[in-house]
């Protein structure tokens, strides 16, 4: 039943990306809105950080993932988690605007409820990455590096393991 209900949903969307050429990608058996955002799914993964892709908006912000991933600092929880946009750019520094980066140091729902420690912007690779948080008894500006052991090695990996769905 499940794999009938999967082949069906992509060919009802293959007909859509047709109309639309619109790029999309596969990832362990998931469809992907792009290409860019099954990388993203494959290096979180690799780095065994959480995901959860096309959360519930956050206000007028909706966000591409949420993300949980291990922190061992004694004045943390255990994990911080992530509401994450993903945009396509390699230079990510002039979208200081961005309504990911409008939620440091804490996202909270329409009831005031805390559900991420911050919005984050990421781009095309580790290092376009970007957010602000409280880790320990401090915090600050962070990005992919600070928390993933050979981020390159594993972007690569994450790039050559997913499959791209052409509009032709
Ligand atoms: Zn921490």
């Amino acid at each position: 039943m499940l794999s009938h209900n999967r082949r069906h949903n992509n060919e009802s969307f293959t007909i859509g990306i047709k109309k639309e050429y619109k790029m999309t990608a596969v990832y362990n058996g998931l469809l992907f809105d792009t290409e860019l955002d099954a990388i993203w799914a494959a290096f979180f993964d690799l780095a065994g950080w959480q995901w959860w892709y096309n959360p519930v908006s956050v206000g007028n912000w909706k966000p591409n993932f949420k993300v949980k991933f291990p922190c061992k600092h004694s004045e943390c929880n255990g994990s911080h988690i992530l509401m994450i946009s993903i945009i396509p750019e390699k230079d990510i520094s002039s979208w200081r605007h961005h309504p990911s980066l409008s939620y440091s140091y804490g996202v909270t729902d329409s009831s005031n409820k805390h559900i991420a420690d911050s919005g984050a912007l990421f781009g095309i690779g580790p290092f376009s990455t970007k957010w602000e948080m409280a880790h320990g008894s401090g915090g600050g500006t962070e990005d992919v590096t600070n928390w993933v052991n050979d981020a390159n090695k594993l972007w690569e990996n994450a790039v050559v393991s997913i499959d791209t769905v052409s509009a032709n």
